[in-house]
């Protein structure tokens, strides 16, 4: 099922009582979901991927716009008759019920025509419980399964109506790490037979370039970029973007460009074409830099931390906006720590330039 958000807005009242102004949840956003895809709705805590979510649920009414699934506006419909199947971090299992009647519950509601026999109900509870890996377990209470195993029982709870989309609100948090991990295999896989048009809500950039086919980056209620996990790590739009994107992060720098030389500090890291003279924020990935002894970017290093064929090297640079610049360096260069400076060429489609009071994107072509 495509969905279709048109100029979706949110305005909240504010929750201050001495204040008047109220809060823009979500401000104007537009994106068409394709068909069967499963799409990350990424963005720091309060910018606004809850209440998007809730808004395409029904959950709660736009303050303005539209949200079509297909070609038909849902946007007055009540969430019932959505054909959606939500999940959120808490289980919100029934504790008093076993897996199998929290999984046939909503089956059970069902009138008219929809109204299922009490086989037809079990064939499907069945079935969802298999997609989830969690048939053995049906006859269990939530009490006496695991975090991971609840979570799988709610996504079996959410997939029994086989609903046309599957919004999922953060469902991972309450997970340790390891299943984590494990369980957002597990989401990817079921999206992929299913091909149900999924929307994954998380803070969490790794999980969602992880499992995504397009990631959309929010701040503060303002869709920041769509695209692609890889393409908006490649080519990010802004330096909010570029910062929230990356594990280490990107290392932002003061630099400037001046008679097309772009310069760290003071230090000349690449000739470049086509942007006028002016102070600006240099970003570099820490896949970005290249040791080499005649390398323009002196660093000076302070550590060294094995990560297996990967070595980080931590070091400091006066320009840096952070306390230490990460670079990722092939395991087999050898770094010696206790030299003055540690030297580094920069890879030109790893550094990226932004304009310093909008931190949008500044483009530049390679001289
Ligand atoms: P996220 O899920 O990205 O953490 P939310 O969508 O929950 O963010 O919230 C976005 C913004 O809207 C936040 O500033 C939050 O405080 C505000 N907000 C959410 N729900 C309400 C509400 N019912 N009343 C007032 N403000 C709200
Ligand atoms: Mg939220």
């Amino acid at each position: 099922m495509r969905i279709v958000l048109q100029n979706l807005t949110k305005a909240f009242p504010s929750r201050n009582k001495k204040s008047n102004e109220e809060v823009i949840a979500v401000n104007n956003f537009n994106f068409e979901i394709p068909d069967g895809k499963l799409i990350g709705l990424l963005g720091p805590s309060g910018c606004g991927k809850s209440t998007t979510l809730y808004m395409i649920s029904g959950l709660l009414k736009p303050t303005s716009g539209r949200i079509l699934f297909g070609d038909d506006d849902v946007t007055e419909l009540s969430t019932e008759n959505r054909g959606i199947g939500l999940v959120f971090q808490n289980y919100a299992l029934y504790p008093h019920m076993t897996v199998k009647q929290n999984i046939m519950f909503p089956l059970q509601n069902l009138k008219g025509q929809d109204k299922m026999t009490k086989e037809q109900m079990l064939e499907r509870t069945q079935g969802a419980a298999r997609l989830v890996q969690i048939d053995g377990l049906l006859d269990r209470k939530p009490s006496e399964l695991s975090g991971g195993q609840q979570q799988r029982v709610a996504i079996a709870r959410a997939l029994v109506k086989m609903p046309r989309v599957l919004l999922l609100d953060e469902p991972l948090s309450n997970l340790d790490a390891r299943l984590r991990l494990q369980t957002r295999e597990e989401i990817r896989r079921i999206q992929q037979e299913t091909k149900i048009t999924t929307v994954f809500v998380t803070h969490d950039q790794e999980e969602a370039m992880s499992i995504s086919d397009m990631i959309v980056v929010m701040k503060t209620g303002i869709v920041q970029q769509i695209g692609k996990p890889q393409d908006v790590y490649d080519d990010p739009a802004n330096l909010f973007v570029a910062k929230f994107l990356g594990t280490p992060p990107i290392n932002v720098f003061e630099g400037s460009v001046k008679n097309d030389m772009l310069y760290v500090g003071s230090d000349p890291v690449l000739a470049i074409k086509g942007v006028a003279d002016q102070a600006v924020t240099v970003g570099i990935r820490p896949e970005g830099f290249i040791l080499d002894e005649e390398g323009p970017l002196r660093c000076k290093p302070v550590n060294v931390e094995v990560m297996g064929r990967d070595v980080s090297v931590v070091s400091t640079h006066d320009a840096s906006s952070n306390p230490f610049v990460r670079s990722i360096i092939n395991a087999d260069n050898k770094i010696d720590v206790t030299r003055e400076y540690v030297r580094y060429g920069i890879k030109s489609h790893k550094i990226f330039i932004f304009n310093k009071e909008t931190e949008e994107r500044i483009y530049f072509e390679v001289k």
